[in-house]
């Protein structure tokens, strides 16, 4: 499209033409009975899109940090341990978060593209005390995904709470957020929810809500604070008006428009598609000489991929001679190799045909940086690994 280029970035994302059409709809109270409606209805495809029958779902205006910071202002009281899984930078803002609330952290470190071993993260469980473990399904600075499933298996025999940051995951990667045992999920609007961003959105499971419940001193967080939010969301799910803070009311009706589309796929295909792109994508960089950051094929996240820039080519100019064929990619995060290398996200929207067209702009991208490409070989190989899953 000629005005539009094509947001490949790991978020924000592409997104529905519906869903956008939504936020368009003129703005109604928000005790208005079809607001009400609509909000008590996203709360309980909240459940069902994160798997998570008995939690407790909230919706906040606000972006995935504000997530992360309602889950430790809630979670982690002075002097509690917290056992930080990091895979990246947005591990290290969650260590963050949870020592300014006074938590006393550690980190499980891993070298950059890799995560962790189970074994690694149960010696350090097993010097005990740990109140609250933080995980990174996805962390988005190096494209490494986490075996959550194994970790909350971890964080429950040794009574830790697993509060899993899934900005980069929820509705993408496989997450079984009541039967892995999960404690509390968060993510945002703005990825593989669907949403344009604004949303901060969160499920805490019962142990969760036992543990916020048992807090000996008051959340030090006035807006963050679920004693606030929990009659309103409890008031809007049994279809009642509440309020604590007036909710973003338009992105809330996009969000119901982007649910109902997830749930509309199913959540077994959602990953399966996902999967599959990724396959596309990871092939295509491949056949282009390109390697990746996460170390292994089985560490990679699914919702995006981070190549590494061949040798000899500028990556500033390479992410900008990509722009200039109508895509957009991310530059580096990862502060230890922010100049070496660049990242697609392919969530949510995006499916293959967006892949092949990101790869193709990338192909003649890297011939125009004097970069020696077979022009093709990377869609040709994409549309090999592709299965229609
Ligand atoms: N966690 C992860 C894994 C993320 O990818 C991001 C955003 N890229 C965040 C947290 C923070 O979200 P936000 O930028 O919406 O505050």
């Amino acid at each position: 499209m000629k005005n539009h280029s094509l947001l490949m970035i790991p978020g924000p994302v592409e997104f529905e033409p519906e869903v956008l059409a939504a936020l368009a709809v003129p703005t109604t109270s928000h005790v208005a009975p079809d607001f009400i409606q609509i909000f008590g209805s996203a709360l309980e495809q909240m459940r069902q899109v994160f798997q998570s029958p008995d939690g407790q779902p909230f919706i906040l205006a606000g972006s995935g940090t504000l997530a992360m910071d309602t889950a430790a202002a809630n979670l982690v009281e002075q002097g509690d341990k917290v056992l930080v899984i990091n895979t990246g930078y947005f591990s290290d803002r969650f260590a963050a978060i949870a020592s300014r609330y006074g938590g006393r952290v550690t980190q499980v470190p891993a070298p950059v593209g890799g995560r962790p071993s189970l074994d690694e993260v149960e010696a350090m469980l097993q010097q005990g005390g740990y109140q609250v473990m933080t995980v990174t399904h996805v962390d988005t600075s190096t494209g490494v995904i986490n075996d959550v499933q194994g970790l909350a298996g971890l964080a429950r025999r040794y009574g830790a709470l697993c509060v899993v940051d899934g900005v980069c995951s929820v509705a993408a990667e496989e997450l079984r957020m009541s039967e892995w045992g999960v404690d509390l999920v968060l993510t945002a609007s703005q990825k593989a929810v669907g949403t344009p961003p604004g949303l901060a959105l969160v499920v805490a499971g019962p142990r969760a809500l036992e543990k916020f419940k048992g807090r000996t001193t008051p959340v030090p967080n006035y807006y963050a604070d679920w004693a606030n939010w929990l009659p309103v969301m409890e008031a809007y799910e049994a279809r009642k008006t509440g309020y604590f803070g007036t909710p973003a009311v338009n992105l809330v009706v996009a969000l119901h428009t982007s649910l109902t589309q997830i749930l509309a796929e199913g959540m077994e295909t959602r990953w399966q598609r996902h999967m599959a792109v990724s396959r596309a994508c990871k092939a295509g960089i491949a056949a282009l000489g390109l390697a990746q950051v996460p170390l292994g094929e089985e560490v990679a996240a699914h919702a995006m991929t981070a190549p590494r820039y061949p040798l000899g080519v500028n990556g500033a100019e390479l992410v900008s001679r990509v722009a200039s064929h109508g895509v957009v990619v991310a530059g580096g995060l990862h502060p230890a190799i922010r100049g070496d290398y660049f990242r697609i996200g392919h969530m949510g929207a995006a499916g293959i045909a967006e892949v092949l067209a990101t790869l193709s702009a990338i192909e003649l991208a890297l011939g125009e940086c004097g970069y020696p490409v077979e022009t093709g070989k990377g869609v040709a190989a994409a549309q090999g690994a592709y299965s229609n899953y």
